[in-house]
């Protein structure tokens, strides 16, 4: 950004090119005007058709959500049996609230999982003209500000779709009568007007023809949709032949969708924004460049931590994303000639779990000067030692290492982790993917760079919607590649 145009771009910078609305009190969320603040520009603008959908989305999301008049005859309709309560309100009203249909996102696995499966949640109530409301337990409180103007995603306390325990599910309605008598037209297929569907798939569960359109249809007719994911499942989206127009259109820059829909989502809270913006004007801000180290260990017990320290070291010294230390000569006084006139400061932002790694590395560069001269700072934020559940404290650290690793110019992450899915997203960043270690085995190449900044959908449908299979789908859709940290899923570039 040069002198000349840093002017006139402010506004731009702060609205992010239009993907953030106006209107909101700025005080209550700082972090949703600051952050241009602390990020380098986008080389992605947002599409003006993206704007267009997101700025209808909102007054939607007012006409239709919690607190409006819609909302509650919606629910009155829903939950009491007979059509005794079309006469207790106006006619206008319930023609309002006919048109208001709802996508409930129901929580799976770790923050990771959860902020990336919300972005593909929010994405599919856009296309489908959903209410999208999340399921936000204790867990979640205090991590993020409201998204939309005016109202609120987080589903009322009062709701009777807390639990879904009684709810038909997708695969026992769905798939079991639209899929298996295609010739009964939907009409005479009587849906519920909540359903239950889990996208939150394994390798081992059958296909459900999700990214199909007559599935598609059969949904529309369903009020209350809840969905139970920890998928970025945005792929599929652009697989489901009524969806792609919209999508293309929606995304020309296929490897953009993350960073565009997760920086209109999620503004981190006052508290966590507090936590990230001190440790970035105290550690990294001074720094030439930030260096960002995501170390996730999925089997801790069987990956011994020098193995882990091995490949980081290997990738990071390999591809002169760090430099080594000069062990012959510790004093530094014959430092090269390079070195010599060369003063970077890199500052190194660790995440992890487990305290080691950042010390290892600091206590490593406090040995000797590095072979380019350059001089090494090692942060690390937390280290939790290990992944809780039900902690609102601990997901906010995980949302403030995240973040500060998205603010990196470079970032190391760890395969098939959905924590380094969302720093990479957010940052627009290609990263450094880390080989997954499952013991203690050495591993050449360490680290392959990645293709894109975009988040792996790991389990892709595996059939064509006419139910053959299919090798794989990431040949069959422009910018769709398989994943380099795992053969079955697909991602987009
Ligand atoms: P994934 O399991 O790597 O795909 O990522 P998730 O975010 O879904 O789940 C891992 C969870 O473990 C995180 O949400 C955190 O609660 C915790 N965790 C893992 N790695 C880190 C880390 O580097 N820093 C912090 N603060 N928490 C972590």
């Amino acid at each position: 950004l040069s002198t000349n145009d840093s002017k006139n771009s402010t506004t731009h910078d702060k609205f992010l090119d239009g993907l953030l609305a106006s209107g909101f009190d700025e005080s209550t969320c700082l972090s949703r005007y600051q952050s241009h603040l602390y990020r380098k520009p986008s080389n992605h603008k947002p599409s003006p058709y993206l704007i267009s959908k997101l700025r209808n989305y909102e007054e939607f999301h007012k006409r239709c959500g919690p607190n409006s008049r819609a909302y509650k005859i919606s629910m009155q309709k829903i939950t009491t049996p007979s059509s005794k309560t079309h006469h207790h309100h106006h006619h206008n009203d319930n023609v309002d609230a006919a048109k208001c249909k709802y996508l409930v996102w129901t929580p799976a696995n770790g923050l990771g999982n959860r902020m990336i499966s919300i972005a593909a949640a929010f994405l599919f109530a856009v296309l489908t003209d959903r209410v999208l409301l999340v399921r936000f337990e204790a867990d979640m409180n205090g991590l993020f500000c409201e998204p939309f103007h005016g109202s609120t995603w987080i589903l009322p306390k009062n709701s009777p779709f807390w639990n879904h325990e009684n709810i038909e599910t997708y695969q026992s309605v769905v798939l079991a009568k639209v899929d298996k008598a295609r010739n009964l037209t939907l009409d005479q297929l009587l849906l519920p007007s909540v359903l239950f569907i889990n996208l939150q798939h394994t390798k081992e569960d059958p296909e459900i023809f999700f990214h199909c359109d007559h599935n598609q249809e059969a949904l529309k007719k369903v009020t209350v949709l809840i969905v139970q994911s920890d998928q970025y499942f945005v792929p599929s989206l652009f697989m489901t032949p009524s969806f792609s127009h919209d999508m293309n259109k929606m995304f020309p820059e296929k490897d953009a969708v993350f960073h565009h829909v997760g920086r209109y989502l999620f503004h981190p809270s006052n508290q966590a924004w507090g936590q990230i913006s001190k440790f970035y004007d105290a550690y990294l801000a001074k720094a030439d460049e930030r260096i960002g180290l995501q170390i996730r260990v999925f089997r801790p017990t069987f990956t011994p931590q020098q193995a882990v320290m091995d490949l980081l070291l290997s990738c990071a010294t390999s591809n002169k994303i760090l430099p080594e230390v000069d062990t012959r000569n510790p004093a530094g006084t014959t430092a090269s000639k390079v070195g010599r006139n060369n003063h970077t400061l890199k500052a190194v932002l660790v995440a992890s779990l487990y305290p080691e790694y950042g010390e290892n590395l600091r206590s490593m560069y406090l040995k000797g000067p590095t072979i380019t001269g350059e001089v090494i700072r090692v942060y690390q934020p937390s280290h939790e030692e290990k992944q809780k559940f039900n902690d609102n404290v601990h997901n906010i650290k995980a949302l403030v290492d995240m973040y500060l690793l998205s603010l990196c110019d470079v970032l190391v992450t760890s395969s098939l982790s959905t924590f380094g899915y969302v720093a990479q997203g957010f940052g627009g960043l290609k990263p450094w993917l880390l080989y997954g270690l499952v013991s203690n085995e050495t591993h050449f190449p360490p680290c392959l760079r990645d293709l894109s900044p975009e988040p792996c959908y790991h389990f892709p449908p595996q059939h064509q919607c006419s139910g053959n299979p299919k090798e794989h789908f990431a040949t069959s859709f422009p910018r769709m590649f398989e994943c380099k940290d795992y053969y079955r899923g697909v991602k987009l570039g």
